[in-house]
């Protein structure tokens, strides 16, 4: 049992609400009940790894499943190889709005304005097309790294990291064909999971709240093309963040709502906003396994615009092209980019929308570094090592578990025999980074600032 209070002003202001039960509420939260859940990453895995032990799947999605025990995913080197992202299931819902709302097999643009640490953007990842881009963007500049490493161990290539304010998005004018808002919020819906947030919450903080999102709703439109989808969504329970959003919404812009079938299967709420009867969807933690949650979607009204980004020329060195390739796939189809002695790759789209956008927004990443060019040699990135774009045939070295653990902490660990050059690590079938052999020893490339501290 847990011993808080929740706020006496959060369950009168939402005792109107379709679906909302004060008793079933607070018997939720005082249960101390904790549901941990994964997703995992297509492109690496087809199922979830043996070792989590998953219990069964989370039914919106395909690629959710609730664990029976939480495991110390620090010690789990799958967990760094980017093979699953631990996250909260209702927010898996999103899956529902792409599937149902967008053409996945269309080459698209998505920008995830509000990504940090980046739960949504890895899974939007796996939804999209690998000739669609995604933009994932973090304002708060310390909370980009953590989006950064998330998605380097993602490991794809047509995803460009942004450090930017939705007001700077206003220079790009339909662009996006999906924009994702999961906005910063007053965060009652994580209450169950986190009894600290409790302390937090205020009506003025709910208040504050929704005018931020007001903010950015206004900041960001301009960047949808006419005919795209706007996917809004936060983890608050209150009318104010959520349908009177939606309400505000639909009166200041020309945007339509738009509905989601089948949702009530799994016992997510619909409701209707107040005033234009805006379909929104809440997930409420005693009617289903997962937090609190809300979603909500809209089509730009006005005729869709055609794209308008032109094919930029190659900017890498040509005569560097065959060092880079056989480092890469066979048969890929990517373009290179240099800047200074980085070597970057990524599909041709991903490509031409970087072009436009480097002069326009604060770039952080764009595609895979797959090294950097020194002494007329290619020194691998770290992210290669983690994409989907490198080589299989390159030389591996298949570690056990415990060496696997002391490759990620960067302690020592003694491979007999090591042959000389550089060497993907691979823990199971997973890649987890380079090593450089130099007969006697070796020399051990996980990066400093990501290696197992404790
Ligand atoms: N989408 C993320 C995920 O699934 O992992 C969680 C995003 S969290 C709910 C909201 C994010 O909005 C935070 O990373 C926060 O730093 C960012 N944020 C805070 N203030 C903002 C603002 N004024 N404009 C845009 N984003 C903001």
């Amino acid at each position: 049992m847990q011993d808080y209070v929740l706020p006496t002003q959060l369950t009168d202001s939402l005792k109107d609400i379709p679906g909302f039960d004060k008793a079933a509420f607070e018997n939720e939260h005082a249960s101390g009940k904790q549901v941990t859940s994964v997703r995992i990453n297509p492109s690496k895995v087809n199922t979830v790894p043996a070792s989590l032990m998953a219990a069964k799947a989370v039914p919106w999605t395909k690629f959710g499943y609730y664990l029976s025990e939480r495991p110390s995913f620090t010690f789990d080197p799958i967990f760094h190889a980017g093979a699953y992202y631990v996250q909260e299931a209702s927010s898996m819902l999103l899956e529902q709005a792409f599937q149902q709302l967008v053409n996945l097999v269309e080459p698209l643009k998505v920008l995830d304005l509000c990504a940090a640490p980046g739960g949504k953007t890895t899974h939007i990842q796996s939804l999209i097309s690998h000739d669609s881009v995604l933009v994932t963007n973090e304002v708060i500049r310390n909370r980009v790294n953590i989006l950064t490493e998330n998605i380097t161990k993602w490991g794809a290539a047509n995803v460009i990291v942004t450090n930017n304010d939705p007001s700077d998005f206003t220079r790009l004018e339909a662009l996006f064909d999906v924009v994702v808002v999961d906005a910063p919020c007053s965060g009652s819906g994580l209450f169950r999971k986190d009894p600290q947030a409790v302390e937090e919450w205020s009506l003025e903080s709910v208040t504050h709240c929704s005018l931020r999102q007001q903010r950015i709703l206004k900041d960001i439109w301009p960047v949808l093309k006419p005919g795209g989808i706007l996917i809004y969504a936060t983890c608050s329970y209150s009318t104010a963040e959520n349908e009177l959003i939606a309400d505000w919404l639909t009166t200041t812009n020309d945007a339509v709502s738009l509905r989601l079938e089948g949702l009530s299967n799994w016992h997510v709420v619909e409701t209707l906003s107040p005033v234009h009867n805006n379909f929104g969807y809440r997930c409420y933690p005693y009617l289903l396994d997962g937090e609190g949650f809300y979603l909500t979607c809209f089509k730009k009204g006005g005729e869709p615009v055609f794209d308008i980004v032109k094919s930029v020329k190659y900017q890498a060195d040509k005569k560097l092209v065959p060092h880079f390739d056989k480092w890469l796939k066979p048969n890929h189809e990517l373009q290179f980019y240099q800047f200074k002695e980085q070597v970057f790759a990524m599909p041709k789209n991903t490509f031409d929308l970087f072009m436009l956008l480097q002069s326009k927004l604060n770039i952080r990443k764009a595609g895979v570094k797959i090294g950097d060019w020194a002494r007329a040699e290619l020194i691998p990135g770290h992210a290669l090592a983690l994409s989907n774009v490198y080589n299989p045939d390159l030389p591996a070295l298949q570690l056990e578990k415990e060496a696997a653990i002391n490759y990620l902490r960067r302690t020592d660990f003694n491979i007999d025999n090591v042959s000389k050059g550089w060497l993907i690590i691979m823990y199971e079938h997973f890649s987890l980074g380079w090593i450089k052999g130099l007969g006697n020893r070796l020399n051990n490339y996980y990066p400093k600032e990501w290696r197992i501290r404790n």
